[in-house]
């Protein structure tokens, strides 16, 4: 698989000296240059694989950097490199430096719906707070966060009484976070930076670890991960950093592709190296990928060619409805396989949001057709998984009043609403989690007597096995604690067959599993394994949630989001339609550019053909719609496609005209600001 690079990838890769940024399009090669480069610094210029830290967005591209990174030096000699998560980088600093930030070790990550939950309780456990409502609160925290503000900066900052009322919350919800002794997605990144910032020699220590930083798919860091990286770095600057700023599709997590520029003001020696040549896909794609996103205003121009074969038309199929659709790409999946004896890893079905997925699903079911979906939320959103997981929380962290309140009455233990808010009252007005106030001697008073025993049982319960955990085969201790806690007759009680229990129970083994196999996968001894296995597990979740299993001879389905950087032979792209994509929020927030970005990517995957496909209608809200076809479509080279409709809801002619109008409006669009 090794190739020869091209002249301008070999300068990137001898650049060591000074900072450097490869700036192209994509399927130039940039990931490559990373590759290359790592083992080049190991193999010539006396780099040890520990000194050299990776860093890209999604687990499935790290992982696939790293595989790369084996490849190309043999295995056994990367050991103590780092290629990561931003996010695992940080749970990384975070895990060593936890004292300074005045964490305990066996602090957890609280997901999405935990932090959402603490902001409801935060707000007012029986206000009933619009959801829409708590989740702006969520989002203002996580920008806020990633922007490095504190919630003392963000108080002395506000004018208006709306915007103090989430200061406020912010501050409280900082101070619980800490009380649970637990850190959210944004605070992985945030906690090093700040931990950086106020700690010099800590600092020092870590830049003297990470002497050479690459970054993977830069346009998409936002502030915060700019300062780690900066900091990282030091004044000397030995970096390289990779991006494509028509990439950039983060910004709803703060992501600035003005990073790229700023790289530029804040070292004035970074050379730039430019790629031109694709290596990724046949010519049409490439030509319709440029001209879609030549409707987007540039920072930087760059310019991309391919000398592969032109290849074949880009097809547009028109299906009647979504299942109709599903049936459609399904169907011709298989015959396209049985033509060209391809397996079915050479597929990938891409979507702009997930619940796109479960049409695809139920039509390649019915087909018997291997798929996989990554990035999906089923597994881990589901109620045994999240009942197992908030166990193993518990025992790892006994101050996480989430996982508490989840699994106290869980297998049922007579343990009512009312002793749980006496409990939590008492707690709160003595800043001490639920489960330390159990062992209070006032609490006694306060709970009725079969209450309080109820839950005296309980909490004696993972006092005991979080002693065992310490103690002895943390595995056999877990497998006894779910047979003590009855969890599979509860399985049995709570389902509607006994399929479905046997269904849910297959996954909770799986869990068990997992955890196994991470705590297995722990390079150090660790004193804490459990904590450790849990975390690294959690942060998978929320990143890419499908992707402990091996890669497989399976279609791959995917959101567009999730598929950066990765490349296939022949892409389908479901639901390109006005409202899907670009999707309805960006046409009303007239966020169009990020749209236009998003099926960039989404086109520039396909290596061979490309496949776009829209439904005439869709159902909203139970009910049939119209929809249009995606303006996208029409800004791509007609002359390259084939669309393929038994009824053209519009002449050649009207639909060209409307091509032009689009384009038209979207020029005013982009020079009126
Ligand atoms: P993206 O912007 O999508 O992340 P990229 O710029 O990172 O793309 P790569 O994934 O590194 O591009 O490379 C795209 C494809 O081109 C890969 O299959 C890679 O193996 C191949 N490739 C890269 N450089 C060369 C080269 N010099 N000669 C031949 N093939 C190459
Ligand atoms: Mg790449």
């Amino acid at each position: 698989m090794a190739h020869q690079l091209n002249d301008r990838q070999q300068q990137a890769v001898n650049t060591i000296e000074s900072p450097l940024l490869v700036l192209a399009g994509a399927g130039s090669g940039k990931t490559s240059v990373i590759t290359t480069k790592i083992a080049h610094l190991i193999r010539n210029a006396g780099y040890k694989p520990s000194q050299i830290a990776a860093v890209t967005f999604t687990n499935k591209a790290a992982r696939e950097m790293k595989e790369r990174v084996s490849q190309l030096l043999g295995k056994g000699n990367t050991r103590g490199l780092t290629v990561s998560t931003f996010h695992n980088l940080g749970l990384n600093i975070i895990r060593k430096e936890h004292r300074a930030l005045g964490y305990k070790a066996n602090f957890t990550i609280f997901d999405d719906q935990d932090t959402l939950g603490l902001i409801r309780d935060l707000c007012g456990r029986n206000a009933d707070a619009d959801k829409t409502e708590l989740m702006a609160f969520q989002n203002k925290i996580s920008q806020w966060k990633n922007e490095l503000k504190s919630p003392q900066d963000i108080v002395n900052q506000v004018t208006n009484q709306d915007d103090l009322a989430a200061a406020k919350l912010y501050e409280l919800y900082d101070r619980s976070m800490r009380a649970y002794n637990a850190v959210d997605f944004d605070d992985l990144i945030r906690y090093p930076v700040v931990l950086f910032q106020d700690n010099p020699d800590i600092l020092q220590k870590w830049q003297h670890k990470i002497r050479y930083l690459l970054v993977d798919e830069y346009q998409d860091t936002n502030t915060c991960q700019y300062e780690l990286v900066k900091l990282l770095c030091g004044r000397f600057g030995l970096f390289t950093v990779v991006g494509d700023d028509d990439q950039s599709i983060y910004s709803w997590r703060g992501a600035q592709p003005e990073n790229l520029a700023l790289l530029q003001q804040d070292y004035p020696n970074l050379k730039v190296v430019k790629l031109e040549q694709n290596y990724r896909s046949y010519g049409r794609i490439l030509k319709a990928a440029n001209q879609v996103i030549a409707n987007n205003p540039h920072v930087f121009e760059k310019s991309i060619w391919s000398d592969k074969q032109y290849g074949d038309p880009i097809r547009v199929v028109v299906a009647d409805n979504e299942n109709h659709e599903a049936e459609r790409v399904a169907n011709e999946i298989l015959a396209h396989k049985l033509r060209h004896g391809t397996d079915y890893s050479d597929y990938a079905i891409l979507y702009r949001g997930n619940h796109q997925a479960r049409f695809m699903e139920r039509a390649l079911v019915t087909k018997q057709i291997p798929y996989t979906v990554s990035g999906s939320t089923s597994f881990f959103s589901r109620t045994e998984i999240k009942d197992i997981l908030a166990y193993l929380r518990l025992i790892v962290n006994q101050d996480d009043d989430n996982a508490f309140l989840r699994v106290v009455n869980t297998p049922r233990r007579e343990i009512g609403p009312t002793t749980l808010e006496k409990l939590g009252l008492y707690a709160q007005q003595r800043h001490i989690s639920m489960y330390e106030a159990c062992f209070e001697e006032g609490i006694k008073e306060e709970l009725h007597t079969k209450g309080y025993a109820a839950i005296t049982r309980f909490v004696e319960l993972i006092a005991r096995t979080e002693d065992s955990v310490k103690r002895g085969d943390v595995m056999a201790v877990l497998h006894e604690l779910i047979a003590y806690i009855g969890y599979h007759g509860y399985l049995y009680d709570q389902s509607s067959s006994t399929k479905a229990a046997e269904f849910r129970w297959s996954n909770v083994q799986q869990l068990l599993e997992w955890v196994d196999r991470e705590i297995q996968n722990l390079e150090e001894d660790d004193d804490n394994p459990l904590a450790r296995a849990l975390n690294k597990l959690l942060l998978r979740e929320m990143l890419d949630r499908n992707e402990e299993d091996e890669e497989q001879n399976e279609v791959q389905l995917m959101t567009l989001h999730a598929s950066k950087g990765l490349e296939f032979n022949h892409v389908y792209l479901i639901g390109m339609e006005e409202e899907l994509l670009p999707h309805r929020s960006s046409i009303e927030e007239d966020n169009i550019e990020e749209e236009r970005r998003l099926a960039y990517v989404g086109i520039t995957r396909a290596q061979k053909t490309l496949t776009m496909t829209y439904a005439r209608q869709r159902k909203q809200y139970g009910e049939l719609v119209d929809s249009e076809p995606s303006r996208f479509l029409f800004e791509m080279p007609q002359d390259d496609m084939i669309w393929e409709e038994q009824q053209l809801p519009q002449s050649e002619e009207e639909r060209q005209q409307k091509g032009r109008r689009n384009m038209d409006a979207l020029r005013a669009m982009l020079t009126d600001d």
